[in-house]
Order: C-alpha cells, then structure tokens, then sequence
C-alpha cells in the first residue's frame, strides 16, 4: 500500500493505472477508520482492480461552531486499517494542499436536497461534501466510489451531483454497519461518555418501533413522530436535532404517504455536545 498526499503524485498513480487497464475503486472518509468505513473499503476491493481511500477532515463541510479542530483524527492508525484490508493507495493531502493557500472560492450546492435534515442545522454543510467528492472524482476518476448508507443524505446529494454534471463515476451504497447493540458505528462515537454510550441505542430503538408502526399499517406520520420524540425528549441527555419522515427520492418532509410510497425516517439527536445521526428505509 502507498501513502500519498499531493495532487500531483495521486495523478500520476491514476494515470499508470488507468494506462494498465485497471477499474479504480474510490472510499471518500474523514479517517478515524471503523468498521463501517471497512465495509466500503471490503465492497470496493471486491468490484475493482485498486482501491484508494482518501483521508481528508474537509473544512468547508463545518461550520464555524462545529467540531472541525477536536474531529478525531489517527493517520498511523488509519494506514494500517486500509493495509491490512488490502488498499493499494491512501490520498491524505492537507487542507493547502486540498484548496491552495488563499483556500477555495468554487463550491458546488446542490439545490432542494441539503436544504432539509441535516443542512438545515449546518447551512453550506453539504455545498462543502459536494464541492470535496466532486474534486476528488476530478483527481482520480474512479470508475466506483462507496458511500455509506448512514449518511442518506448525503449519498442522495452525492448521486444528484453525479447526474446532473454527468460526471462517469457508479455510486454504491453500502448498508449501516453497526455495534451488536444496534448503534451506527460513527467516529463521533468516540466523543461519548460512558452514560451518553449506553443511551445511543435508543435512538436505533426510536426507528425501530416507527418501522414496527408502519409494518402494522399505520399512516398516521405526525403522530408516530410526535409519539417517539416524546420518548427520546424524556431522557435528559438528549436535544432532538430532528425526527422526520422524508420521501426517499427528493428528501421532502412526508405528513400522508401515498400508497407504496418509500420513505425514510431519520433522526439527528445530540447527546451533550455529540450530535448522531441515523435512518432507516422502509418500503
Ligand atoms: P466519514 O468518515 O464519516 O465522512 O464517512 C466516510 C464514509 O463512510 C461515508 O460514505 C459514510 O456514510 C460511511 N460510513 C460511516 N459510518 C458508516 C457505517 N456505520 N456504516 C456504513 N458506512 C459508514
């Protein structure tokens, strides 16, 4: 495996590659690896002929109040999680290196779909995810790139984007790797205390029972939403971001499904000052 962090080389690599006739499969991340990140990781190495992993804390994705200096970061670590699942090259450039030294002035926003959710709380958040995976698909010109299924959100932005600039690139989503007792894994996870750790799961369970709900027929959206922000609103330690049911295509807020309407609850709840995000699809 090959470590490389300037544009330039990474190019150079993508070029002899491409020259040799190999499928090239991208795993955009912030690092701090878990096994979430391995399952892309795992997906990509089995559709294509190179994987490159990029690590990269992405500064436009946070906003001023956000957590971009204390995002936990372990490059030595991270490298040897990508060696022992077989990358052949981690992209880890600095953020000069990334957007030069008088920073980026172009960005790319994706209208409607990073308005709700997750982009209201962090307006520009997703202009930032946009702009750094459609620079990263310039510079290597992957043929697959993974997302996780976690983000939906953004993975609905990132296919959006692919389409609208007709950009050559297969999206694939991964399902949620989670911990046995049903918590997304996440590198925010590592923020949290013992007691905030043990009451995570909770927020899996909350869209667990609306799944149940709908499964038994019921429609009544409001209400089943109201009913399970009551619950999580009743333990202390959490400050509901959002609990929402969204149609699955255009992310918009869904009050009376229609008939085999997909849909998506999700949620972003803070736990202290650790804000999780989780979602689940039903049909
Ligand atoms: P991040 O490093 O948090 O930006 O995540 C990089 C990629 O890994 C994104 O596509 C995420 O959706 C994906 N990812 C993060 N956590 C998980 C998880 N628990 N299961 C599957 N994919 C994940």
């Amino acid at each position: 495996m090959i470590i490389i962090s300037t544009i330039h080389e990474m190019q150079a690599y993508v070029q002899v590659a491409r020259k040799s006739g190999a499928s090239i499969g991208l795993v955009p991340t912030m690092g701090y690896l878990h096994t979430g990140h391995g399952a892309l990781m795992e997906r990509a190495k089995n559709d294509n002929q190179r994987v490159i992993v990029s690590i990269f804390v992405n500064p436009l994705q946070f906003g001023p109040n956000e957590d971009l200096d204390r995002y936990p970061r372990d490059l030595p670590g991270d490298e040897r999680f990508c060696s022992e699942r077989g990358v052949d090259v981690v992209f880890a450039p600095t953020v000069t290196e990334m957007y030069g030294a008088d920073g980026a002035l172009t960005r790319i926003h994706v209208a409607t779909l990073g308005e709700h959710l997750c982009g209201a709380a962090s307006p520009g958040h997703f202009d930032g995810v946009a702009t750094v995976v459609a620079k990263l698909f310039h510079i290597i010109q992957p043929e697959r790139a993974y997302f996780g299924q976690k983000d939906f959100q953004q993975l609905s932005i990132v296919r959006r984007m692919v389409g609208d600039l007709s950009i050559p690139v297969d999206i694939v989503a991964v399902d949620t790797v989670r911990e046995a007792d049903g918590l997304a894994k996440s590198s925010r996870n590592a923020y949290l205390t013992p007691e905030q750790r043990k009451l995570a799961p909770r927020l899996r369970e909350a869209l667990l029972r609306l799944q149940a709900a709908w499964s038994r027929g019921e429609r009544d959206v409001p209400a089943m939403l109201a009913e399970e922000r009551a619950q999580l609103e009743a333990v202390p330690e959490f400050r509901v971001d959002y609990l929402t049911c969204v149609d699955s295509d255009r992310l918009q807020p869904v009050n009376t499904p229609a008939p085999g309407q997909s849909v998506v609850f999700a949620l972003a709840v803070f736990l202290g000052k650790t804000r999780l995000i989780d979602n689940l699809i039903v049909q």
